[in-house]
C-alpha cells in the first residue's frame, strides 16, 4: 500500500453548498458506504474508491452504525482506511454516521431512544477510531418514541461533543417541521435531512423539500440512482458483479421487470441525446431544486465516482429535457 498524497487541486474539482442556513459547506456529491464497504467486500477497493472521491474535492462520507455486512464492518473498514490514509486530513472531511435501524438484540438496539441513540453512537466512535462525528442522525422516526426524546438524544451528542451537526433520515414533512421546532428548542439546529429520493420515488417533491427550505435545513437525497437502475447497468440484462446479482441486495432482480427497463432506456435516450450517461442525468435532474445540497452516490468502481463527478460540469437540465423526462417518467 503505497502513501495517499491527495491531489493539490481537489478543492478546485468540485462545487460545494451551502447547507441549509447552516455556516457548513458540503460538496455536490457524496460518497454513501452502504454497499461495497463491508467485511463482505475488498479492503483495497474501498480505499481506492475513498483516495479516489477525495481526490476530486468530495469530503463527505456517509456511514451508518449497521452497514456491511455484517453490521457494523464498513465503520470498521472505514476507521482502518481513515487510520492508514486520511490521518492528516480529518478536519477536511465530513464523516456522517445514524442510528435507528436493528443494530443489536434487546429492546435497546433499535429504533429512537435516548438509551438506544446515545449507546449506538458510542459505539459507532469506537469503530471508527473517531473522538467525533461531524453529522449524526436519528436513521428514522420512532412512532413509539416521543419525538422529544429522539431528538433530544440527537441534541445531547452535539452537546455532548460526539458530534457537531444534528441530522434526521426518513422523517416525513410533519415530523420533519416537529423534529426541527424541537431541536431548535433545545438550541441544536436541524442541520439537514436525507430522504430518498429519485426518478421514480419522488415523495420529497409534495411537502418536504418546502419544509426543509422553511426550517433552513439542507437536503441530501439517498440512492439517487436508485440503486443503480438509472445508469447503464441494468441495460442489457442484470451483470453478475452488479447489485442485484448479490443475494443479500436490497434491489431485488425480480423487480427489473421488461416494462421497467424500456422506461430505463427511454432515459437513457434522453441523456445521450445531450451527451450525458444516464447517471449523469439522474444526478443533475435532483440538483435543479435549490433545496438539494448535496447528492448521496453509492459505488462499487472508481469509474463511477468519477462518471458522475465529470457529470457535475455539465449545463442544468433544460425545459424541454425536463419534459421529456416528466413524459417519460408518467407513462
Ligand atoms: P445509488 O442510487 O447512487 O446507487 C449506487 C449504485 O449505482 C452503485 O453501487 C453502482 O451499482 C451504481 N452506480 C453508481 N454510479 C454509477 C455510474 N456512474 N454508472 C453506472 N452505475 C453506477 O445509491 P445507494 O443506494 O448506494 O445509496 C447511496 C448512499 O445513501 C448509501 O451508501 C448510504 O450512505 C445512503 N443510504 C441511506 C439510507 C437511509 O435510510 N438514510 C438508505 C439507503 C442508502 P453496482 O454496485 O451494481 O455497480
Amino acid at each position: 500500500m503505497s502513501q495517499f498524497l491527495p491531489d493539490p487541486k481537489r478543492y478546485s474539482a468540485i462545487p460545494y453548498a451551502r447547507c441549509g442556513r447552516s455556516g457548513l459547506k458540503l460538496p455536490r456529491i457524496s460518497l454513501g458506504l452502504w454497499h461495497n464497504f463491508g467485511g463482505i467486500d475488498q479492503l483495497e477497493n474501498q480505499r481506492t474508491l475513498l483516495r479516489r472521491a477525495f481526490d476530486l474535492g468530495i469530503t463527505h462520507f456517509d456511514l451508518a452504525n449497521n452497514y456491511g455486512p455484517p453490521p457494523g464492518s464498513a465503520e470498521e473498514n472505514f476507521g482502518r482506511i481513515l487510520k492508514t490514509d486520511f490521518a492528516a486530513h480529518r478536519d477536511e472531511l465530513i464523516i456522517s454516521t445514524k442510528a435507528g435501524y436493528p443494530m443489536w438484540d434487546g429492546p435497546y438496539g433499535d429504533w429512537g431512544s435516548r438509551k438506544y441513540l446515545l449507546a449506538s453512537l458510542d459505539q459507532s466512535l469506537k469503530r471508527m477510531g473517531l473522538d467525533y462525528v461531524d453529522i449524526f442522525y436519528s436513521h428514522r422516526p420512532d412512532p413509539e418514541t416521543p419525538l422529544e426524546e429522539t431528538m433530544g438524544a440527537v441534541a445531547t451528542a452535539v452537546k455532548s461533543g460526539r458530534a457537531l451537526y444534528a441530522g434526521i433520515s426518513n422523517y416525513n414533512a410533519a415530523q420533519t417541521r416537529r423534529a426541527a421546532a424541537i431541536l431548535k428548542d433545545l438550541g441544536v439546529p436541524l442541520l439537514i435531512h436525507q430522504p430518498i429520493y429519485n426518478m421514480f420515488n419522488r415523495w420529497v417533491e409534495a411537502e418536504l423539500l418546502t419544509v426543509l427550505a422553511e426550517v433552513g435545513a439542507g437536503c441530501i437525497p439517498f440512492s439517487p440512482l436508485a440503486q443503480g437502475l438509472l445508469t447503464n447497468r441494468y441495460l442489457q440484462g442484470i451483470p453478475a458483479d452488479s447489485r442485484a446479482s448479490k443475494p443479500a441486495s436490497f434491489l431485488k432482480a425480480e423487480r427489473i421487470t421488461p416494462e421497467l427497463v424500456a422506461k430505463i432506456q427511454a432515459l437513457n435516450g434522453v441523456a445521450h441525446t445531450r451527451g450525458t450517461t444516464l447517471a449523469q442525468l439522474a444526478v443533475l435532474w435532483l440538483l435543479r431544486h435549490a433545496e438539494i445540497t448535496t447528492v448521496l452516490i453509492g459505488a462499487s468502481k472508481v469509474e463511477q465516482i468519477d462518471d458522475i463527478h465529470s457529470g457535475l460540469k455539465q449545463a442544468p437540465l433544460a425545459a424541454d429535457e425536463l419534459a421529456s423526462i416528466e413524459k417519460i417518467l408518467a407513462g
